[in-house]
């Protein structure tokens, strides 16, 4: 589970995502709101201490805060009232927080290292030479105008000389991608009819097993088709608009009726996907079918001649994650006519490729899915884009290029220090639990231990070899890199599984747990301030990329992780009584997220985001006797405008501090598993330090009964 990977009110950072607007210009030092402040405290306590590791920044946003606000009334706006007050959302962003603008910073620092070796070709190591490449195809834009729909004639004509179901099959197989990750990112989004997920078996931890997922929508989810809210009826509406200037522009007859019979296509498509709810669950997911079993379960597809196509001809066994959504869009391919089929697969060409082709495409596919969607009013600028797009495409060139210059190896060995710190903060956790059983308490504590934490970027990068990147054909690259990693994926099929791969590139402002690996990701590009700054107090590295840890640790354990063992085998490791408990003391989160309603006709789904809101918490109570532990023994410095336990909530807050646009906010409430920003800050709610810490009392409106506070770890 991402810390906020599909969180598309932050710029949706899956790969692949169609819904992201990428970032701007303004960076988070340029900003005045922005500048963490050196206040007159912190400064005398940096004088006065010898030991090199002294503060030396506040590390928090004094000037953001609105001190007139009681904590206990609104914390959300005593930590960033000022901020909420100030800050505009850039046109081109559909949100702003320190996640945008972090990742802002490090998308300049690596366009300007990214420029300087196309600069300077000749003395680019192969990876700058790789990124260089990809850049400056993608920045052609003139090149790219005039060479119009000619990089993807081949493709289009394979569609064009289509003769029958047999050969529809066939080149359905043969746009499978490996675009999509229901574990790790959480992403369940491709425009392909399936997304192929290559990973461990479910069942069978030693060996790569390929999984089948729904797709072949053009809208986020099956809601944005079948609601009948007014907001969806007009989205729908603009998207049947939309199908058919894209058609328009690709020089189609009939654009408006071709659309028509497109859109009822996806909306029969709709109809047989898993909702976003059931996608996650994954004792939903564990459908294993073997290769001969599709044409009797999912009759309509030749899968014969599918799975050629996507040269999975090999493997016996499968994963088959969503079958309703299988079984719905074989029997589709049957009853629907070719010519529509043709039609749908030309348009999804165009739309996918849309920002490598002409402007007019680039122009239209922002209105739909920037505006539209999110109500973002203006593109990013080129050269975000490209950035954007290579990280999709080739990311660990990417990241190659990026750790070589900005991650500093102090500063990987201070976060694996905090790492361990938070990690024995947690056993110690399990073991005091007085509600878990002793032999579900052991194969916790055997999780954790055997748990792989990846800091900064991956022990053994990727090889490009054989990739062919030309810097004059934007669309080819995007479509080679995208063929390159799917064979990539399809021949580790069989080998031994490789626990410490990573699923997120370096220069991602993010975190992940992948579950099944039982293993942890922290990017390089997120230990960085503000998250994790060496020359912060310790309270407020634990109160931000400390919640972070503990957060993404906390997914091994909550109710998705706990289903996995030590070895990432699906297998229920718990007691009876132990998930009666842990079911009980969940229900109560999910009751005090769905109460939260930013929108008078939309609450936060408390079932879709348990999981989050769970690793939010479990995340904040390690996070803190992580704190504590750091803290032992050590004086609160006098004078300070704040307590050390006062810091690490403060510097919590923060972190989550979030504008968004309205459109964008409706999208993640309802396709996200990740609740708004603004109640994440609140799990603090649940912690008793908190009340302590600002003296919160019966009648204050974030106050909880002591019996309400939800204490699961
Ligand atoms: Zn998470």
């Amino acid at each position: 589970m991402p810390f906020d990977g599909t969180d598309a009110a932050r710029q949706g950072r899956g790969r692949n995502n169609p819904f992201s607007t990428v970032p701007t210009l303004l960076s988070s030092l340029c900003n005045p709101q922005l500048r963490w402040l050196l206040p007159v405290a912190a400064m005398l306590a940096t004088a006065a201490a010898a030991e090199p590791e002294a503060p030396t920044t506040s590390g928090i946003d004094l000037a953001g805060m609105n001190p007139r606000v009681a904590p206990g009334d609104d914390f959300y706006a005593y930590t960033n009232g000022a901020w909420l007050a100030t800050t505009e959302i850039p046109a081109d962003r559909s949100s702003w927080n320190m996640f945008a603008a972090l990742d802002e910073e490090t998308n300049q620092r690596i366009i300007t290292l990214i420029e300087g070796a196309a600069k300077n070709r000749m003395a680019a190591t192969p990876e700058e030479r790789l990124v260089g490449d990809f850049y400056t195809a993608y920045m052609d834009e003139a090149g790219i105008e005039t060479r119009g729909l000619a990089p993807l004639q081949p493709r289009l004509q394979r569609i064009a000389t289509i003769g029958d179901k047999a050969a529809l099959a066939r080149l359905l197989g043969g746009n499978l991608r490996a675009d999509v990750d229901p574990l790790n990112s959480t992403n369940f989004f491709t425009e392909h009819l399936f997304g192929l997920w290559v990973a461990q078996g479910f069942d069978d931890p030693t060996h790569y097993t390929p999984y089948l997922l729904q797709g072949g929508l053009g809208m986020p989810d099956r809601e944005y088709y079948l609601s009948g809210t007014p907001r969806m009826e007009a989205l729908r509406n603009q998207y049947r608009l939309h199908i058919a200037k894209v058609l328009r522009l690709g020089g189609l007859a009939d654009a408006e009726a071709r659309a028509g019979r497109i859109f009822a296509l996806e909306v029969k498509l709709a109809r047989a996907h898993a909702p976003r709810e059931a996608s996650e669950d994954v004792q939903k997911a564990n459908n294993p079918w073997r290769r001969e079993d599709f044409a009797a379960k999912a009759p309509g597809l030749d899968w014969s001649a599918f799975f050629q196509g996507a040269g999975l001809d090999r493997p016996v066994r499968f994963i088959v994650w969503h079958p309703g959504a299988v079984t719905g869009a074989a029997a589709l391919v049957s009853s629907e006519p070719l010519a529509v089929w043709q039609d749908y697969l030309v348009y999804h060409t165009l739309n996918q490729f849309s920002d490598a082709l002409p402007k007019a495409f680039a122009d239209e596919h922002f209105a739909f899915y920037g505006t539209a969607l999110a109500g973002t009013p203006q593109p990013q600028i080129r050269s975000k884009r490209a950035l954007q797009a290579a990280n999709a495409a080739i990311g660990e060139a990417v990241g190659q290029v990026y750790v070589a210059k900005y991650f500093p190896p102090a500063s990987k060995a201070k976060a694996q220090a905090m790492v361990a710190s938070i990690v024995r903060a947690f056993d110690a956790r399990i073991a005091r639990l007085e509600w878990m059983a002793p032999a579900t308490k052991e194969q916790a504590r055997a999780k954790l231990k055997a748990l792989y934490v990846g800091i900064g970027f991956p022990d053994r990068w990727e090889d490009y070899a054989g990739l062919v990147i030309d810097p004059a054909d934007a669309a080819g690259n995007l479509e080679r890199a995208e063929e390159f990693t799917y064979r990539r994926a399809v021949a580790k099929l069989g080998r031994p599984v490789d626990a410490t791969a990573w699923c997120m590139t370096p220069q991602e402002v993010n975190a992940v747990n992948m579950p099944m690996q039982n293993a942890l990701d922290f990017p390089a590009a997120i230990l960085q301030p503000p998250f994790f700054d060496p020359a912060a107090p310790d309270a407020v590295n634990y109160g931000n990329i400390g919640a972070t840890i503990g957060h993404e640790i906390s997914h091994s354990f909550d109710d998705q992780g706990s289903q996995f063992d030590a070895q990432g085998r699906l297998r229920d490791w718990w007691t009876p009584d132990d998930l009666a408990h842990f079911k009980a003391a969940t229900a109560a989160l999910v009751a005090q997220y769905s109460a939260y309603r930013p929108f008078p006709d939309l609450a936060v789904n408390g079932p879709l985001t348990l999981s989050e809101n769970l690793a939010d918490l479990a995340g904040l109570a390690a996070a803190y006797d992580g704190f504590r532990l750091a803290a032992a023994g050590r004086p609160e410095p006098a004078g300070a405008a704040f307590t050390g336990d006062q810091l690490f909530f403060i510097s919590y807050g923060q972190s989550w501090r979030n504008k968004a646009r309205e459109a964008a906010l409706r999208q993640l409430l309802i396709a996200d598993g990740h609740a708004p920003d603004q109640y994440r800050a609140l799990t603090v709610r649940n912690l008793d330090a908190w009340y302590a810490a600002f003296g919160v009392k019966p009648g204050q409106a974030l106050y909880l009964d002591p019996a309400a506070r939800v204490r699961v770890w």
